[in-house]
């Protein structure tokens, strides 16, 4: 009776009740659940015949093609630990990771060979790799066995269990927007329960069609890969994330669920034409955001275009989504102010989450929940992280007293909503009061001309810091110059919280699409060395 929890049992589960039907859809090609599952056997079967042992590592550097999808199976199956590499890396970054991971297997899609081996040639104990795609063996990979002919000589591996619902599923790297990726191991248990919560938050059933955008590599797995597997739910997946590919694919296709890091949904509303405005009769569309905070503006966009937008805060630590806020009625209709409001409250705990609160620096005891004293927010139930791949201090930091302390600034409001204020690291302490580059950024977006925002601290020589904005503006409105745009930004915020420096550029951004503010942070000071802000 003591059946460990494992995401494996879903994929084993949907091929038995819907066999015939598609699971997975990938241009032209088509795999039904059991087809989808066969492979994820053979899979699984192909790394034993390549010596892969329980434990052992096994990466993957593909976009969102089949191949990732059934590594999230197969390497479970057959007990090794599944690492999703960041396709956006370069050469070196991907190199520190399969060292730092010591993948025995390396599965590479054909679209990313060139960059596997940049990554390859400069490790010394280089992973046995496979190969996916239709075309012949490209030049860069000559060595590389093929994918599919290792699934085809493979004999599907029997269903398994892991041996403890403890054991490590994966080992996900963090997007590395504050340092060097941390290896995040996540086991079988926690996966399990963040994907039925996932597939209940987004509303995933077996009619549901889900487009892939988010990338797959990210703690995406268990919100689009397995929680469709336990809802049945067909996945549609995408070579390339392009807006324009994403809107002709949500009609083509009849998608009903996609999920979007804010700035690709920022460029979905901004494609010419944009979002084609929603008949009486069509279907409904929910997206899922998060990952970095939208701003109201976006979520008002999105809302007004028809789509059902859901609001999630988490990280790689705690399984992806952790608090969720899906105020439907809310979103479309408010006024500005108003939806920022709602908008900053990033959410209640998911089911699976047996609590989020926020601690004092000081006592690490909870903070009021009077919606204005900060602290740092915490998580503890089910979806907190093992640990720190190789990282005992890291580790020890973030576990404190039953916590998985996340980094982030918050206040808890009284009826148990969540506040993300800032990213600690990213708070701007001007004359000893504390802002959000969060507030900021939300108020500047509000702006016609702006399209996107960030804002950094600055030294200053009489108030230690002050905000610096990086503005990047819409081709098509009247362009404000820095003085106005200030001027602008004064008359809706408190004075004290005004940027006194506005650069207008482009944004650096990771490969999950979130603003580098370390590179800006750098550039401030830079600036401010030159010529000190006002
Ligand atoms: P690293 O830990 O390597 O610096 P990272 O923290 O960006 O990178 P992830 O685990 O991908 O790596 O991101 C989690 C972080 O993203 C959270 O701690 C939080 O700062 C931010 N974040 C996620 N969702 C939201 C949201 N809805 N609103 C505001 N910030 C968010
Ligand atoms: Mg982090």
């Amino acid at each position: 009776t003591d059946v460990p929890l494992s995401p494996v049992s879903f994929l084993r589960r949907a091929a038995r009740i819907w066999p015939g039907q598609v699971a997975v859809i990938d241009g032209e090609r088509r795999f039904t659940w059991a087809e989808y599952a066969d492979r994820c056997r053979r899979l699984a079967g192909a790394l034993a015949a390549l010596s892969v042992e329980p434990g052992d590592v096994v990466a993957v550097l593909a976009p969102n093609v089949p191949v990732i999808l059934e590594a999230h199976f197969g390497v479970p199956l057959a007990g090794a630990v599944l690492n999703p590499l960041n396709t956006r890396l370069d050469g070196p970054g991907l190199a520190f990771i399969l060292a730092h991971s010591e993948a025995k297997v390396l599965l590479v899609h054909e679209s990313l060979a060139p960059l596997a081996a940049e990554a390859l040639a400069s490790l010394d104990r280089p992973p046995t790799v496979l190969l996916a795609g239709e075309g012949p063996p490209p030049a860069a990979l000559p060595g590389a066995a093929s994918y599919e002919a290792a699934l085809a000589a493979a004999a599907p591996a029997p269903w398994r269990l892991p041996g403890s619902e403890w054991d490590p599923i994966a080992v996900n790297y963090t997007s590395g927007t504050t340092g060097n990726p941390k290896g995040v191991v996540l086991h079988h248990r926690g996966a399990y329960l963040a994907a039925l919560a996932n597939m209940t938050v987004l509303g995933l059933a077996h009619e549901s069609r889900y487009l892939w955008t988010l990338p797959a590599f990210h703690c995406n797995g268990w919100s689009g890969i397995w929680a469709s597997a336990a809802a049945g739910t067909t996945q549609v997946c995408l070579l390339r994330v392009d807006p324009v590919a994403i809107l002709n694919r949500i009609e083509k296709e009849a998608i009903t669920h996609v999920c979007a890091a804010p700035v690709v949904l920022t460029m979905m509303l901004n494609v010419h034409g944009g979002v084609p405005e929603r008949g009486p009769d069509s279907r409904r569309v929910v997206i899922g955001t998060g990952g970095a905070a939208p701003t109201s503006a976006v979520l008002g966009a999105a809302a007004a275009r028809g789509f059902e937008v859901i609001h999630m805060y988490g990280m790689t630590e705690s399984y992806g989504p952790t608090t969720v806020c899906a105020p439907q009625a809310f979103w479309a209709g408010l006024p500005a102010a108003e939806l920022a409001a709602v908008r900053a409250r990033q959410g209640v705990p998911l089911v699976v989450v047996e609590d989020v609160t926020v601690l004092d620096p000081g006592s690490g005891l909870p903070v009021p929940a009077n919606g204005r004293t900060l602290g740092e927010i915490a998580f503890r139930g089910n979806t907190v992280m093992l640990g720190y791949l190789k990282n005992p201090e890291a580790t020890a930091e973030a576990l404190a007293d039953g916590w998985l302390r996340t980094g982030d600034l918050g206040v808890l409001h009284p009826d148990g909503y969540v506040e993300v204020k800032d990213r600690a690291k990213d708070i701007i302490i001007s004359g000893g009061e504390n802002i959000s580059s969060l507030e900021i950024e939300e108020v500047l977006s509000r702006h016609a001309a702006v399209l996107e925002a960030a804002v950094v601290a600055e030294p200053h020589p009489f108030w230690g810091e002050s905000p610096a904005a990086f503005v990047t503006l819409r081709p098509e409105a009247p362009a404000p110059t820095e003085r106005e745009l200030i001027a602008w930004a004064r008359d809706h915020l408190a004075h004290f919280k005004a940027p006194r420096r506005i650069v207008f550029r482009e944004l650096p951004k990771t490969a999950t699409g979130k603003i580098q503010k370390a590179v800006l942070r750098e550039e401030a000071r830079r600036l401010a060395a030159e010529q000190p802000a006002a």
